[in-house]
């Protein structure tokens, strides 16, 4: 019994069935041999059919127009398979998303975290600036006490010199 022979025809049309598996996914998947077929090796578009064979009955699948049971060398693949495969592309491209949009936030986090450093720093310059300034102030009052003392010395000595010399 010819499944082909046996089956109804739909021609697929990839493109008004899922914008999402269009040439870009679709060209790619094929390379691996995943997802939807869309051509045969022998050149021809695959088209999509309807099993009507005990074992598969309503089962879809992709097939070559010139493929048969008795011609194994044209392409067969069920349509469940490679939409599964399909799903599973899209599944590694939105993983891949996220991944890259995680490390983006991580980078933002980052960002963040180098910012909070600097507030930190820029705060710790500001009190280091009060601490030089206080201690300005003190070597200046010191710096006058000592003019204070030299002063009140050389009086002392003056005094000195008129009365005892
Ligand atoms: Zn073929």
């Amino acid at each position: 019994m010819s499944s082909s022979s046996a089956s109804s025809e739909i021609l697929f049309d990839y493109e008004s069935v899922n914008p999402l598996f269009g040439e870009g996914v679709s060209d790619r998947v094929n390379v691996t041999g995943r997802g939807i077929p869309r051509k045969c090796r022998c050149g021809r578009f695959s088209v999509m059919r309807t099993s009507n064979t005990m074992k598969n009955p309503g089962r879809l699948f992709h097939c070559c127009p010139n493929g048969s049971d008795e011609n194994p060398n044209h392409l067969f693949k069920w349509t469940d398979i490679s939409m599964v495969e399909e799903m599973e592309e899209v599944e590694s491209v939105v993983d891949k998303i996220d991944r890259e949009v995680g490390s983006l936030a991580k980078g933002l986090d980052e960002v963040e975290a180098i910012k909070e450093i600097a507030e930190r720093c820029e705060k710790d310059i500001v009190e280091l600036k009060g601490v030089v300034s206080s201690y300005e102030k003190e070597i200046q009052e010191l710096r006058s006490l000592k003019n204070m003392i030299v002063c009140g010395g050389l009086v002392v000595a003056f005094v000195y010199y008129v009365i005892f010399v």
